[in-house]
């Protein structure tokens, strides 16, 4: 549990993220780092013209990377919380709290990569029950229609074979849906999964890997306190 506190000043001051300016109130919020939750809750400590997170104005509220947190007038984001609870650790070198956070990243990223692949999973079996069934069932009739010489069986067949068509074309066309929501995902991940020091893509290797590393073969940033 770290308390990083938000206000107006002139100088920077260690484990205070400071503002020069006159809407922020002198002791205006503070964020908690809870490491072990994970966590990051921003409080409003009766502050003149408020806290907002996305347009709200809050009085405690848990922030991740993607709000929009404004102190007054004054942007707020989460590096310059990082960064000021850095100045009060040992090592300013320590990035290990950052890179937990990565954790979350990583697992998110799979959790939604699997659900965009079983979506498509399901989508085709359900295609396969619209399409394909009801051709099997109509087969006969189309054979009847084109002609008796073909007979059941022939019908049977031209109805199957419309519906592995059918199949085939609305399977491809899901598939390149899901190849678009994939993309999605991946470029979102690969925005978020860096370095937290040098801001390195660490697309292409799970979370555990770079925990064995514990430090940036890059910048040699903390990432696992040993
Ligand atoms: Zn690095």
């Amino acid at each position: 549990m770290q308390v990083i506190l938000i206000g107006r000043g002139t100088e920077p001051v260690p484990g205070q993220v400071v503002f020069n300016s006159r809407g922020v109130s002198a002791q205006h919020a503070k964020a908690v780092i809870d490491p072990a939750k994970n966590t990051i809750v921003l409080e409003d400590l009766g502050s003149t013209n408020g806290t907002f997170v996305n347009g709200f104005r809050i009085k405690r509220k848990s922030i991740s990377h993607n709000d929009i947190i404004l102190l007054a007038d004054q942007r707020l984001n989460l590096q310059q919380i990082f960064d000021a609870a850095r100045t009060t650790r040992e090592n300013p070198n320590d990035y290990s709290v950052e890179f937990a956070k990565l954790q979350g990243v990583w697992d998110n990223y799979q959790l939604l990569l699997k659900q965009a692949r079983s979506n498509n999973g399901m989508d085709s079996f359900m295609t396969v029950c619209l399409i394909v069934a009801p051709a099997l069932l109509l087969g006969p009739i189309a054979g009847v229609v084109v002609g008796t010489a073909a007979g059941l069986g022939g019908g049977a067949m031209l109805g199957s074979s419309i519906g592995m068509a059918a199949r085939e074309l609305f399977t491809k066309n899901k598939s390149s849906k899901t190849q678009n929501l994939v993309t999605e995902i991946e470029n979102d991940f690969k925005i978020h999964y860096v370095c937290p020091k040098c801001s390195r893509s660490l697309y292409g290797f799970p979370y555990e890997y770079y925990k064995k590393q514990k430090r940036c073969v890059q910048c040699s940033a903390i990432w696992i306190k040993s």
